[in-house]
């Protein structure tokens, strides 16, 4: 069966945007995973379909209704009643490659796109909402930070990349960043491919794979480095 993307959003017309090109996108197509939108806008209240109002306590900008969110995420529940809901937001716990992991190995996610200053704080806790963030920093709306979470969850599922070990080398996967990568020429604007790289020695380049990692991984990302366990003298 596929793993099953639905997005909870006022823009429906986003999607599947960039996830419908290149690897993500055969995979859609292929069926090995499936995208549906439910337009939030549809559950607005009114005749103008109000999905905000203004924030309690005064301030800036408007703030999505509580009621308004639950009725879409209740309807979208009946299709999908066992995948993780999460909204997309700058408070939420950070989006890793071990989180993507959990996720492919589930039915699929629930994702809420907020928009404007956010989503009354009531149905985070009345629907036992999870947050995540793509990072430190705030984007207009939370379509981007879906497609993000979807992408790299669908390029971890089973036959959407080729070659299985180009997945288990790469950056994080091992806890390190990745090694450097050459492709030919050998000899570019006087700049050469390391010679072991081209020795044929498959233990050799291993090693030096592994080191170049280890090096790259203290320089750019010491907060990385000191997380991983320590190696066994040999
Ligand atoms: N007022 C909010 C705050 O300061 O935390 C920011 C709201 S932002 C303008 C609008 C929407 O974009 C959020 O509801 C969220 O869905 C999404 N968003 C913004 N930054 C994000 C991030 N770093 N990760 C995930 N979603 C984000």
């Amino acid at each position: 069966p596929p793993w099953r993307a639905t997005v909870l959003t006022l823009f429906p017309e986003m999607f599947p945007g960039p996830l419908g090109i290149s690897l993500s996108g055969q995979a859609l197509e292929a069926g090995v995973w499936s995208l549906t939108t439910v337009p939030i806008r549809e559950f607005g209240l009114g005749r103008h379909r109000a999905v905000d109002d203004t924030p309690a306590g005064g301030g800036a900008g408007m703030v999505m209704r509580a009621d308004v969110l639950a009725a879409a995420i209740d309807h979208a529940r009946g299709a999908e009643p066992d995948a993780p809901l999460i909204y997309l937001s700058p408070r939420g716990e950070p989006l890793t490659q071990a989180l993507a992991r959990e996720l492919i190995a589930g039915p699929g996610v629930l994702l809420l796109a907020g928009r404007f200053e956010g989503v009354d704080e009531r149905v985070l806790a009345a629907r036992q909402i999870r947050e995540v963030s793509i990072g430190d920093y705030v984007l207009s709306g939370g379509e981007l930070a879906a497609m993000v979470l979807i992408d790299a969850c669908v390029r971890l599922l089973p036959g959407v990349i080729g070659a299985e070990g180009s997945l288990s080398e790469e950056s994080f996967e091992g806890g390190l960043l990745e090694y450097p990568q050459y492709t030919k020429p050998r000899e570019w604007e006087g700049r050469t491919i390391p010679d072991v790289l081209l020795s044929g020695d498959h233990k050799k380049i291993a090693e030096w794979r592994h080191a170049e990692a280890e090096r790259v991984t203290a320089e750019r990302r010491p907060d990385l480095a000191a997380r991983l366990p320590r190696r066994r003298p040999t």
